[in-house]
């Protein structure tokens, strides 16, 4: 392996370092505005381009540089399915409701295309099937049930049994859902600097390094912020700081760590489906390809390392060797008839896993006018898709309410 190995570091394969360098100016002085955005990762800018194209005067700022928060060391990876199982979800919110999240899911992904297009962003983004299965043919009848509700709810899918699976694949496959043309990938960085792009070209206003420190209520008269040791009076606010507020509301999520291999580049995928994404149900992990050929490998969460990357008294050095080892000899076994599919480094990051696996997203129930949006978690990114157009009508009252499990 050759470099970034160590913990926290980091490297993903969309990392270009100067898509960090500050490109907006930072707040030197007092703003006023009618719209203040709080947070330049994909849920802030997503919100600020559907303000704007609402013809909404919208102001962003954010703490460093936009798109360094979870979205730079996103997998960019967005899911033919609304994250948590069906089933699961089925239980925790009910029926109608976890059916209606997973058509929504669904829907974000044309959403995001769409998005894609109007702002002329060059991220990658890419329709892709989705390949979700079990090695275990134990497990293959629970997998199996999780399919059957799927197709009847009217989701594409096709279930393939141990052998169809091994025509398609080199890896063992118990049985598993091949879920058509309704995944899609892209890179979340490059999303993010074209995003602040149209946003100032739009009309918008862009800030970084500018981090906001409070935010009081002003009754009628909006908002007070004070950012970088300025203020900026707002109207209205909205709230998406990303895994940030955990730190005040600890009860919104989990933190776990996720531990990331990435190969060298492979000339010809044998065993791999049309570089479908591929979800293991056993293990949690995701594979997809990247435009330059590699495959990046997803998995193995664990929530013993601490946010300082600390495990136990031990620095978690040690443990991410161990797993980007592990991580590396399963995937040179999953596709044995890849010579190339050698990794080449390893990364690692915490993310933040909400407690129904979903979004959050709604109106202050204290503060009038002040909204808020965080997508965490492995639907992250259709989170702030539908959240950022869910914000948009609330705020120019276009009806159409947010569902009440998405609610803090
Ligand atoms: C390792 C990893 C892999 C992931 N893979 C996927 C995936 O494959 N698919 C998927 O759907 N999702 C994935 N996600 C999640 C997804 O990337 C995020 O949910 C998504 O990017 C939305 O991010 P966000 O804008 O809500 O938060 P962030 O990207 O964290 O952005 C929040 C921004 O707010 C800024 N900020 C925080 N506090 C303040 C403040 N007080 N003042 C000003 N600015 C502030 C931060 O600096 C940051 O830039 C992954 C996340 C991680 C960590």
């Amino acid at each position: 392996m050759k470099q970034n190995q160590i913990w926290g570091s980091g490297l993903s394969p969309f990392f270009v370092p100067e898509d960090f360098l500050p490109s907006h100016p930072s707040v030197k002085e007092d703003l006023e505005t009618e719209i203040l955005v709080i947070g330049g990762g994909l849920s802030g800018l997503l919100c600020a381009y559907e303000l704007l194209k609402a013809q909404k005067k919208v102001t962003v700022v954010t703490a460093n540089t936009i798109g360094d928060g979870a979205c730079r060391f996103s997998s960019g990876i967005m899911s033919a399915d609304g994250g948590p199982d069906l089933l699961r979800l089925r239980e925790l919110i009910g029926q109608e409701h976890a059916v209606g999240w997973y058509r929504l899911a669904a829907a974000a992904v044309e959403q995001m295309e769409k998005i894609v297009e109007d702002t002329g962003s060059k991220c990658d983004f890419r329709r892709r099937d989705q390949f979700y299965y079990t090695a275990s043919p134990r497990e293959a009848s629970v997998l199996r049930e999780e399919y059957y509700l799927r197709r009847h709810i009217g989701l594409d899918c096709e279930w393939l049994n141990e052998a169809e699976g091994r025509e398609l694949f080199s890896f063992p496959c118990g049985g598993g859902m091949m879920m058509k043309n309704g995944g899609g990938e892209l890179n979340a960085v490059k999303l993010c600097r074209d995003l602040g792009d149209w946003i100032t070209l739009h009309g918008g206003s862009l800030y970084e390094g500018s981090r906001v420190d409070v935010i009081e209520s002003c009754g009628p008269d909006g908002f007070l912020c004070r950012c970088s040791g300025k203020k900026i009076r707002a109207k209205r606010v909205v709230d998406a700081r990303g895994g940030e507020v955990l730190l005040k509301r600890p009860q919104l999520g989990q933190r776990v760590t996720v531990f990331v291999v990435v190969t060298q580049p492979v000339a010809v995928f044998r065993g791999w489906k049309d570089g479908c994404l591929i979800k293991n149900h056993d293990e949690l992990s995701y594979l997809r390809t990247t435009p330059d050929g590699r495959i990046l490998f997803a998995g193995h969460p664990t929530s013993v390392l601490t946010p300082e990357g600390r495990w136990g008294k031990l620095d978690a050095n040690a443990l991410c060797r161990v797993k980007y080892k592990n991580l590396g000899a399963e995937l040179e076994e999953m596709f044995i008839g890849l010579p190339r599919a050698k990794v080449e480094y390893g990364f690692t990051q915490g993310l933040v896993l909400p407690k129904k696996g979903l979004p959050y997203v709604g109106k202050d129930a204290q503060w009038k006018d002040l909204y808020y949006l965080y997508a965490f978690g492995e639907s992250g990114l259709a989170g702030a898709v539908l959240g950022a157009s869910w914000i948009r009508r609330m705020v120019c009252g276009e009806g159409g309410n947010v569902p009440e499990y998405l609610a803090l």
